[in-house]
């Protein structure tokens, strides 16, 4: 970690969560000088997050940085929505990567912050950012500590409670919290067999195994929904599964104990001038089927290359505006879904017990419909606005068989189509381009061009030319 002596970067990220430990990486393979100030002293030491999804996986393997994560975590083929009793199958996911990966947050942050830092990204910890001012030069940050920083962008990677978002007084409309979860990540003498949940009309309890012989138990408990309360003691626990399970596992020795809402908001805007904001910064919402950490680490490889190219005068500053037309959609779209997850988690009436019976068979008999929930839930249904006319490949992720490690685009070709290579980009036959003969691949895999064309190469030419970024 760096200490404060040089003040000045091209891009400061506020915030070492995972998405600005991931950006700092994504923007340090363009070379860009990057820093990165963190409120806390050290890692938060317990995890929030349990689950990397099949497109988070993707972009991991597009830069080569899969293999760390797959070797550590546990490939879990069915996952619930709103703890529907039926799970969802997603070994049917059109992704290589079919399944959720069990990966504790604080074990992903970790790798994340050992490659921000061998790309040479620059963290200083202990730094709260309190204060930002900007012009059409540049942003100027200052910190509780009484530090004053200068960048030509800066990134609000800093949380739900974002200073970086408040600042610029950047609108956070949605939902305020009317439910509340409790969690308990604790030993147990009798734990429950993997895969446990149950939802009744006591309320609703879910168990996730962790390293260490931890478990997480999550739920929620309609005796216990004061508002803005963060505590829980073991035995508010205990007597938590007791009454909706009928055991208490024989909870004990907990390691985190902690309630959490479900007030639900998306940033309205996702830049101001020159200051963007991503992740929990920009979206919050109840971590229902395990999204929120997904939908930002995808945040930061969209945004990547893109301010990259700006901060280095490779690219207008319009390509920004991109981000948020790109992300922001996605993140209503968590919002909206976890909404109803949340509503089926709090069905303890008849009536809504009914519904989830119905819906649990629905999913249970008609495998498109749990096909879809999977897709929308791993995040593999993403693709981003095409122009009227396109290609219908434009806008989706295309990255099975492709490492864009460096972080720069491709063309990539079907079996057996010549392309002579252009400056400055590769080019890749892949072993199957399907609907296509060639397709220009953004940094972060998805597709700005294809054609069906037979002969390519001039249709490849003025496609790269439109692109409007050097590389
Ligand atoms: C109980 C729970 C379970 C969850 N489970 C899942 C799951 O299974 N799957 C999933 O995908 N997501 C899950 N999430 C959501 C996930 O944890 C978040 O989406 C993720 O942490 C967001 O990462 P981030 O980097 O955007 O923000 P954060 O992780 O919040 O990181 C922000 C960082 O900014 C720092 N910071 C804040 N203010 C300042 C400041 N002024 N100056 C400097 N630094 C600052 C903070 O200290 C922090 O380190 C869960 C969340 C909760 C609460």
């Amino acid at each position: 970690m760096t200490d404060l002596s040089d003040n000045e970067a091209e891009v400061i990220i506020v915030g070492a969560g995972p998405v600005g430990l991931w950006l700092a990486a994504e923007l340090r393979l363009a070379g860009v000088d990057t820093m990165v100030l963190e409120r806390a002293a050290e890692p938060v030491p317990h995890p929030k997050a349990l689950g990397l999804h099949a497109r988070t996986l993707e972009q991991l393997a597009l830069r080569g940085a899969v293999d760390a994560f797959l070797a550590g975590g546990v490939q879990v083929p069915a996952w619930h929505f709103g703890f529907l009793e039926q799970r969802l199958d997603l070994t049917r996911l059109d992704s290589p990567y079919p399944f959720l990966l069990s990966f504790p947050q604080d074990r992903t942050e970790a790798l994340l912050q050992q490659r921000a830092l061998d790309l040479g990204a620059r963290i200083i910890r202990s730094q709260e950012v309190v204060g930002l001012d900007q012009d059409d030069t540049g942003v100027r940050l200052t910190t509780a500590s009484g530090a004053s920083l200068h960048a030509g962008w800066v990134v609000g990677a800093d949380g739900a409670g974002s200073a970086v978002r408040r600042l610029t007084e950047i609108d956070f409309p949605g939902t305020d919290a009317d439910v509340y979860a409790y969690l308990g990540d604790v030993h147990a003498e009798q734990p429950p067999p993997p895969g446990y949940g149950v939802q009744n009309e006591r309320g609703a309890l879910i168990v996730a195994p962790l390293p260490g012989g931890v478990i997480r138990v999550t739920g929620y408990d309609p005796e216990n929904q004061e508002p803005g309360r963060r505590e829980v003691t073991l035995t508010e626990l205990s007597e938590t599964a007791t009454r909706i399970t009928g055991a208490d596992f024989g909870l004990h020795d907990p390691t985190w104990l902690t309630r959490f809402g479900n007030a639900t908001r998306v940033a309205a805007r996702y830049r101001q001038g020159r200051v963007l904001l991503a992740g929990d910064a920009a979206h919050m919402h109840f971590p229902a089927g395990g999204v929120g950490l997904n939908l930002g680490l995808q945040d930061a490889t969209n945004l990547g290359w893109k301010l990259a190219a700006v901060a280095q005068d490779r690219a207008p500053a319009t390509l920004l505006d991109t981000y948020g037309t790109e992300r922001r959609p996605w993140a209503l779209d968590v919002a909206e879904h976890t909404l109803a997850q949340t509503a089926l988690i709090t069905a303890t009436t008849p009536t809504g017990q009914a519904l989830r019976r119905l819906l649990s068979g629905l999913i249970g008999t008609l495998p498109d419909l749990s096909l879809t929930l999977a897709r929308r839930l791993a995040g593999v249904d993403v693709r981003y606005p095409a122009a009227a006319g396109a290609h219908p490949l434009t806008g989706t992720s295309l990255t099975a068989g492709l490492e864009l490690r460096d972080a720069r685009p491709a063309l990539v070709t079907a079996p057996g189509v010549q392309l002579p290579p252009p400056p400055g980009i590769r080019v890749v036959e892949l072993p199957s381009l399907p609907g296509a003969t060639a397709a220009l691949i953004r940094p972060d895999g998805h597709v700005w061009w294809a054609t069906s064309e037979q002969h390519p190469a001039a249709a490849a030419q003025q496609a790269l030319a439109s692109f409007n970024v050097r590389f």
